[in-house]
């Protein structure tokens, strides 16, 4: 609606309601009562004019849950006629009425993690995160050298490239082959993530495992220099790796190259155990044991005591 058609219908409307359709209260509230609830209707609030010999009555609505709420009955009078009638009655929410969240739809509402065994989450055909991985449009013509070259390696190598739809093919191939070649180019996948799926999923792992975080503004060293970094192909190898650390914050997650947390493989190196020196075995002399008391001091008596050891 224009500001011109608003500031017109606004100028139409009087400021007065008509004094027989406001003096209709009982006409409105008999009117409410039979729509609602024996009870409901409470105090007659207030009466808004919607037009020349067009107004609303306005009542509380009593009901448990609807507070706030209030009955509006509109009634009218034709021109030059002197009796009102009822045009419609309505539930209403009023300025402090209680009412139920807006509406999200779910496709909104799903947040990380909602997911369970066994849901299906569609994805959206225009998708932003998504484009074509395969569109043919760069496609060499039939005689060119460059398709006829790429037919031979293809026969050569016996790759499925060819081999349906590129959605169709589910076998890993080879590594170094023309088929993997063409899975790392997504030629085998119906979509792969576009520039901006590439660029959201970058910002929201940094946001978990950055730079920024501040497990990384403590850490000793970065990511990129730890040993349980497990490197990632594409694009965002450049930026990302795993971390394979079992006893680290980000065990089995992508974190970005200048994270880092203590447990970086080379921050503290534990110092070896000292090692205890060897035994020493000394053949030359006999050691005195004590094996029982002697029988008059209640001390022990050593091995041997009284006997020839053999020494001269
Ligand atoms: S252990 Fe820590 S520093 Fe090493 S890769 Fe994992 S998060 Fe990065």
């Amino acid at each position: 609606m224009s500001a011109a058609t608003t500031r017109s219908r606004t100028q139409r409307t009087p400021r007065t309601p008509d004094r027989l359709c406001a003096e209709a209260i009982g006409l409105a509230r008999a009117a409410a009562e039979e729509a609602a609830a024996p009870g409901v209707v409470g105090e007659h609030v207030e009466v808004v004019v919607e037009g020349d010999r067009v107004v609303t009555h306005l009542f509380e609505c009593k009901e448990l849950g609807y507070r706030g709420w209030r009955w509006a009955v509109t009634v009218a009078r034709a021109s030059r006629a002197k009796v009102v009638t009822l045009d419609e009655t309505v539930l209403l929410p009023g300025p402090d009425a209680l009412l139920a969240p807006e509406w999200v739809p779910w496709s909104e509402r799903l947040r990380p993690g909602d997911m369970g065994p066994g849901d299906l989450l569609p994805t959206d055909a225009e998708d932003l995160r998504l484009e074509p991985g395969y569109s043919g449009e760069d496609e060499p013509p039939p005689n060119s050298v460059l398709s006829e070259d790429m037919a031979e390696r293809v026969e050569a190598e016996d790759a499925e490239v060819t081999a349906g739809s590129p959605a169709d093919l589910t076998v890993t191939p080879a590594r170094g082959s023309l088929a993997s070649i063409a899975d790392e180019l997504g030629l085998r996948r119906a979509r792969v993530l576009s520039r901006y799926g590439l660029h959201t999923a970058a910002d929201r792992w940094e946001e978990s495992y950055g730079p920024k975080t501040a497990m990384a503004q403590a850490a000793p060293a970065p990511c990129v220099s730890c040993g349980f970094l497990v490197p990632i192909g594409g694009s965002l190898g450049q930026a990302f790796g795993v971390c394979a650390n079992e006893f680290g914050p980000a065990d089995g997650r992508v974190v970005s190259l200048s994270y880092g947390c203590g447990g970086h493989s080379e921050a503290a190196v534990m110092p070896k155990p000292p090692r205890p020196a060897p035994p020493v075995l000394d053949e030359t002399r006999v050691d005195v044991l004590p094996l029982r008391p002697a029988p008059d001091s209640g001390s022990v008596l050593p091995v041997g005591a009284g006997e020839d050891l053999g020494h001269s």
